[in-house]
């Protein structure tokens, strides 16, 4: 929107503001370009499950799909990964709009560790994906043990969903000065040096049809760093591609 421009001509406080004005129409131009973005991003994330799903009504009604239990199976996965996207969207819009509510209390970290391995341990049991946890000491932390275990979860879904067979997923907790960390390494495949510092991104992912397969939303790690900054603290990752990935959540246990 160019008209949202105003012409500049010396550097005097007139024209001060005027440069002001100027960065603030660019960054609605910047914020308009990646709603677009965005907007066509769950457009798509959404017609895939969709178009599956009608693929398989329409053979049906066709005859040329049986109406039996494998196809009932069929819809149920894509009526979850549809669930799925749409829930994951839904937190993302509360965190954007500052409505993110936590539920802090002391949490044993152990325990809540734990709880997330046992979440897991059907999916990576089936995966030939061996899950441990490995916690030093009796760390506890003020935090929303639901919010925590959510973000927390989607760090072991990825890491087992990226791992082949054999390897291995290690849920590890820490206090590290004032800080208690959270790791979630694994054994995978690992991500490249150009794509690490984008994979926060909405919707980012390093080949999106692999990871369609893999059966994400591309909004996992996003919404694990909005949970783990309304608690106040970072997540980061680090990885060696071919040998395995690192995610790291550092909370503030202390000030
Ligand atoms: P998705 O729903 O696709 O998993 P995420 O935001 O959780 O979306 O992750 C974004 C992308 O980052 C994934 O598609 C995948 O390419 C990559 N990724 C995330 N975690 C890992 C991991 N542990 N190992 C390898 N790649 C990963």
């Amino acid at each position: 929107d160019v008209s949202a421009r105003v012409e500049v001509a010396g550097g005097d406080e007139i024209g001060r503001l005027a440069d002001a004005f100027n960065a603030m129409a660019r960054r609605r131009e910047q914020l308009e370009e990646l709603r677009k973005g965005m907007v066509s991003d769950v457009a798509h994330e959404l017609r895939t499950p969709l178009s599956n799903i009608r693929g398989w009504l329409e053979a049906t009604e066709d005859g040329l799909v049986a109406p039996d239990r494998a196809l009932m199976s069929s819809l149920l996965e894509e009526a979850a990964l549809l669930q799925h996207v749409v829930d994951d969207l839904q937190d993302l819009a509360v965190a954007d709009a500052g409505e993110l509510t936590l539920h802090r209390r002391p949490t044993d970290v152990r325990e809540l560790l734990d709880q997330v391995a046992t979440a897991h341990r059907r999916g990576a049991d089936g995966a030939g994906v061996h899950l441990s946890v490995e916690v030093e000491g009796e760390p506890s932390v003020a935090a929303d043990p639901v919010r925590l275990r959510q973000a927390v979860g989607n760090l072991v879904s990825n890491a087992v969903r990226h791992t082949p067979p054999g390897g291995r997923v290690a849920l590890r907790a820490r206090e590290e000065g004032a800080d208690l960390v959270i790791e979630v390494a694994d054994t995978g495949v690992g991500i490249s040096p150009e794509d690490l510092p984008l994979v926060f991104e909405r919707f980012w992912r390093v080949e999106k049809s692999r990871s369609r397969r893999t059966g994400g939303s591309g909004l996992g790690l996003p919404i694990v760093r909005k949970l783990v900054e309304a608690h106040g603290g970072s997540v980061s990752a680090a990885s060696v591609p071919g040998e395995g990935s690192v995610f790291t959540i550092r909370l503030p246990v202390r000030s």
